[in-house]
């Protein structure tokens, strides 16, 4: 607590003046540690260096990035992690507009984190009279994200930093934006008055309950089923209701379809995980159970083709107004995902809601049909490497590290590990979510590593790792266990293309056989160059055993790999392009 220094306090001081004081700078400070806020993740400048100088101070860890963006991505993924929502930190204007991508991004994935930025006062932004970084922050960024607030008075702090905390995690996580005008943080009050003014946030994500109809209504649509399906989304890893969902699943013998991020919930290789005959299972099934997962562009929204017709949906989410966002849902039961899924597991009963024997046995000859067809692929030793004998590689590294965490972007090389690397654990794989966004590797690997304490496994296309690549000099200047991976095809799908008009090089291609590895180098961590499967496990494995800051340059055939990778069918392309 900042407090008036002894010597000054004169005998012709009133009692009133001598009363300890605080401000603005601390109050925050203290709002944040008294709602359990550990870690904060920034860039430092004008107006908030001295408010992360003096959090440090206080023991909270302040983690400052080279961007703001992966700050904001980092405190995205921290919030996903750990239900509570991460802290970003930024400096006004362009400081906090670097960090809006993440805080917009963090909104559409549902994660709950708290964008703080420092603003110019509002006296002269109102009136447009041309202030230091002036830009009115919070109109910017009330359309981007769940929730905005300002505070412009230090006895506010309590509150406006509560509103922020509940905002962020209660019903459907999101990203919420705090301005603090830099006028803000000096503001002096009586020490005890501000203590008092702070507020203790009392169960901020309350359960949600599922009406009992509703409950009803989705188990007897259940029951109907003869080739029912669950699909789990990241809202289902979120939620952490990870015992009872696997209760449900193992009970009722429903094959599952994790989504990307909802890997591990059930580990992959489980008899009943249908992710190797995904197509068949999507198009066959006739009732389909959604937890924690959206109908958006990932499932085709729901129908056409891959779903082979009109499905009758049961969908658990907390957010009321996803239900019939694309199709009609048949049994919305609305609440929370620990509290849905226990509710329908009371009214779960083995025979009547398995699915017929004939189901099982398809999905299960699917998918071992298809597994049989790609082991050869990933066994390969082809030189220079392609994707699946990487890929193989590194399968192998993450079934004996299972607790290790796998950041994964990229287009082939985010498409491929995704299929490839089976996920064992919760919460373990997390890449690039609803937007399919570029850029979040970084971020998403350094907070991992502290949040969790366990490895980090980082597979980035190389023109992926370009997004946050600056960001290795955070990983090893904090000394995180982190590995990257990078899949050095030599460009944007890859490094084939040809200009054809001059000797610019075409705008998918990068510098041909670039050393990734040397940029590690630079900052005293650890770079490899790996030309092999084996080459690549083996520095792989070291990095994990050492915890030691490490990048593989993984030399990819510059040839392997297709435009878009599988989401090609997304990018137009035209039919009278002149060479
Ligand atoms: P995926 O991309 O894995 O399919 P989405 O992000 O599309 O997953 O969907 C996640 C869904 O989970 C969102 O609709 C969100 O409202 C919901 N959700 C998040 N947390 C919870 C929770 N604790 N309980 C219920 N639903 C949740
Ligand atoms: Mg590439």
């Amino acid at each position: 607590m900042a407090s008036a220094p002894a010597e000054k306090i004169t005998e012709s001081v009133t009692a009133e003046d001598q009363r300890e004081q605080t401000d603005g700078f601390n109050l925050i400070i203290d709002a944040l540690k008294l709602n359990g806020v550990k870690t904060i993740y920034g860039v430092p400048g004008i107006p908030i260096t001295d408010f992360g100088r003096m959090a440090q101070a206080e023991g909270i860890r302040v983690i400052a990035f080279r961007h703001e963006q992966h700050a904001g991505n980092a405190a995205a993924i921290a919030g996903y992690l750990t239900k509570n929502p991460g802290i970003c930190l930024t400096v006004s204007a362009p400081g906090f507009l670097n960090g809006l991508t993440a805080l917009a991004n963090a909104t559409t994935n549902c994660f709950p984190m708290i964008l703080i930025s420092g603003s110019s006062e509002r006296e002269i932004v109102d009136l447009q009279q041309g202030d230091y970084e002036e830009m009115d922050q919070l109109a910017i960024a009330k359309p981007l994200c769940k929730a905005a607030f300002r505070i412009l008075h230090a006895e506010d702090i309590g509150i406006g930093v509560a509103r922020a905390i509940r905002a962020a995690v209660s019903g459907r996580p999101g990203g919420v934006y705090l301005d603090l005008p830099a006028k803000l943080f000096g503001q002096v009050m009586d020490a005890a008055e501000g203590k008092d003014s702070l507020v203790k946030v009392i169960d901020p994500a309350p359960a949600q309950q599922p009406a009992p109809e509703a409950v009803e209504r989705a188990l007897k649509l259940l029951q109907s089923a003869e080739r029912p399906l669950i699909i789990l989304g990241k809202g289902a890893a979120y939620s952490q209701a990870d015992d009872a969902i696997r209760t449900l699943i193992e009970k009722t013998g429903i094959p599952f379809l994790p989504m990307s991020m909802a890997k591990g919930i059930l580990p992959d290789t489980h008899a009943q995980c249908a992710g190797a005959a995904r197509s068949l299972v999507l198009k066959e099934s006739d009732v389909v159970m959604l937890i924690g997962a959206r109908l958006n562009w990932l499932l085709s929204q729901g129908k056409g083709k891959p779903w082979g017709g009109k499905k009758q949906f049961i969908q658990i989410d907390i957010e009321p107004r996803e239900m019939d966002s694309n199709v009609e849902i048949a049994a919305p039961v609305v609440g929370d995902i620990g509290s849905c899924v226990s509710a329908l597991l009371e009214g779960i009963d083995a025979d009547s809601h398995s699915p017929s024997k004939d189901w099982v046995d398809a999905v299960k000859a699917k998918k071992d049909a298809n597994v049989a067809k790609m082991a050869p692929r990933l066994a390969n030793d082809n030189f220079p490497m392609d994707f699946h004998g990487a890929l193989g590689a590194l399968r192998t590294v993450i079934k004996e590290r299972p607790d290790a965490i796998l950041v994964n972007e990229g287009a082939n090389t985010l498409d491929l590990a995704r299929g490839i690397i089976d996920m064992y654990h919760p919460r373990k794989r997390l890449d690039v979510g609803t937007w399919g966004v570029m850029g979040i590797g970084m971020g998403f690997a350094v907070a991992a590593a502290i949040e969790t304490g366990k490895p980090v496994l980082a597979i980035e296309g190389d023109s992926a790792f370009g997004f946050s690549g600056m960001e290795i000099e955070t990983i090893c200047r904090y000394e995180l266990p982190v590995c990257i991976v990078v899949f050095n095809n030599g460009g944007i799908y890859r490094g084939t293309d040809v200009n054809e008009r001059n000797s610019d090089p075409a705008w998918t291609t990068f510098v041909a056989e670039s050393r990734y590895d040397k940029m590690m180098e630079a900052f005293g961590g650890v770079g490899v160059h790996a030309t092999t499967p084996e080459e690549l496990k083996q520095a792989v494995d070291s990095a994990m055993d050492s915890g030691k800051p490490t990048l593989v340059n993984a030399a990819i055939n510059p040839a392997a790999g297709s435009e878009s990778g599988r989401i090609g069918n997304l990018n137009p392309q035209s039919k009278l392009q002149k060479k």
